[in-house]
């Protein structure tokens, strides 16, 4: 059973109840939830864990959702971790070369996580409209998990929004619209709708209960590797849930007696076209503006403004980490570069990791013998590729020497 105490504000700390909806704070930061960690720790161990099976609810005792029944799941998994010894070789790493591959969660994204855990407690409140805006994964897990549970779900696109992520929201129930604007004005549309149309808003942070279901890529992370914390973490960030999280999960692992107090260097990975992270990071500041006109390919880093900025910038500084920012060509060539010669086929925010890794390996920022771990966020497959294939023409003679040498 859950050991949720209260919530309390990211920033100033102030606590408020369990047991009813929040979004914001007063001060308008995220909400974190705080558990009694004595009381899990004493509830389960490492050899508990050990033979649970039911993906990331395994952790239930550090998740919020109080009732069985209402927890909506379609069948997490814990996602592997897969090591690329060629290319450790090639670039010479004489550490380890780590891809968590996020793509194998439903919905082909590490979404699911998030949008489980908030959809469950929307279950659990009784709420029956949930909205948000979305570069595309996040609507396409909150269109499944809501409709699994019954809630209306509607949800506002920037207008470059890849095609095939719209139509998996609309084919799974969602009510979806494309909005000539980033993901930043979608966001305004949503808050404008709370008090008109009464909706639930679900957008990234301005509700406790995502970072809960990320939080497990976290806990996942220690159990898969030992509880032996990796030396690196690259993650490529938009709203940054996943990467602040992970850094709760480890305090929380650290609280339990779970690990020690050794911590990955956490690595924000940006694309060069929307660095908003980046650029506070550079400047020492702890917030960081919008950033303007922001474009890439990557659509889940595509975020010109977070609320949990300085959540991201503080976990980043304290781990001994850094913010990168990687060149939209680059994403581009490290996406096919890995599909070509490992046969992994990462999502181009995946490929933004690799491309950074490349980077701060070459510059000495990431040292040659460190045990490195990339996000792979979602299935690649959701992306448009280059156009492949040639025709052939079956009618005229076929000129076998061409497949030959
Ligand atoms: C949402 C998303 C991200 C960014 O995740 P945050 O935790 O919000 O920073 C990265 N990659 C993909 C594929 C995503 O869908």
């Amino acid at each position: 059973m859950p050991h949720v105490t209260h919530l309390e504000c990211s920033l100033t700390g102030k606590t408020y109840e369990a047991g009813v909806p929040h979004g914001l704070s007063e001060a308008g930061r995220p909400l974190l939830v705080r558990y009694d960690l004595d009381k899990v720790a004493a509830e389960i161990s490492k050899e508990k864990l050990a033979g649970r099976t039911e993906g990331f609810w395994r952790y239930r005792e550090m998740l919020p959702v109080e009732l069985e029944e209402n927890r909506v799941s379609l069948g997490e998994v814990v996602t592997p971790i897969i090591r690329f010894p060629r290319s450790e070789t090639k670039l010479g790493s004489t550490g380890q070369l780590l891809v968590k591959d996020e793509g194998r969660l439903p919905t082909g994204s590490f979404k699911a996580r998030g949008l489980a855990l908030a959809v469950s407690m929307a279950k659990e409140f009784g709420i029956r409209h949930m909205a948000m805006p979305t570069n595309g994964n996040a609507g396409a897990a909150l269109a499944a998990y809501a409709g699994a549970a019954g809630i209306r779900t509607t949800v506002f696109c920037p207008d470059d929004t890849p095609q095939v992520n719209m139509d998996e929201i609309a084919f799974q129930g969602g009510e979806v619209y494309k909005v000539n604007g980033l993901i930043n004005d979608c966001g305004k549309i949503v808050g404008e709708g709370k008090d008109k149309v009464g909706w639930f808003d679900v957008s990234t942070l301005k509700e406790p209960y995502r970072i809960e279901g990320k939080k497990t890529m976290g806990l996942e992370l220690a159990e898969q590797l030992g509880w032996e914390l990796p030396d690196v973490i690259f993650y490529p960030t938009g709203g940054g849930t996943g990467l602040i999280g992970m850094w709760k999960a480890f305090d929380e692992l650290e609280e339990m007696g779970f690990i020690g107090s050794r911590r990955p260097r956490m690595i924000a990975v940006q694309a060069e076209g929307c660095a908003p992270i980046v650029k506070a990071y550079e400047e020492g500041e702890e917030h960081a503006p919008v950033w303007e006109n922001a474009h890439t390919a990557a659509a889940g880093i595509r975020v010109p403004v977070a609320v949990g900025d300085f959540l991201i910038l503080r976990a980043v500084r304290a781990s001994g980490g850094f913010a990168i920012a990687v060149p939209e060509a680059d994403i581009f060539s490290s996406w096919a570069e890995f599909a070509k010669e490992e046969g992994f086929l990462l999502c181009p925010e995946g490929a933004a990791t690799y491309a950074a890794y490349k980077q701060a390996l070459s510059d000495g920022r990431v040292g040659k013998g460190d045990r490195v771990v990339l996000f792979n966020c979602a299935t690649g497959l959701k992306y448009p590729m280059p156009e492949g294939g040639e025709f052939l023409d079956r009618t005229q003679p076929i000129n076998y020497g061409r497949f030959a040498g």
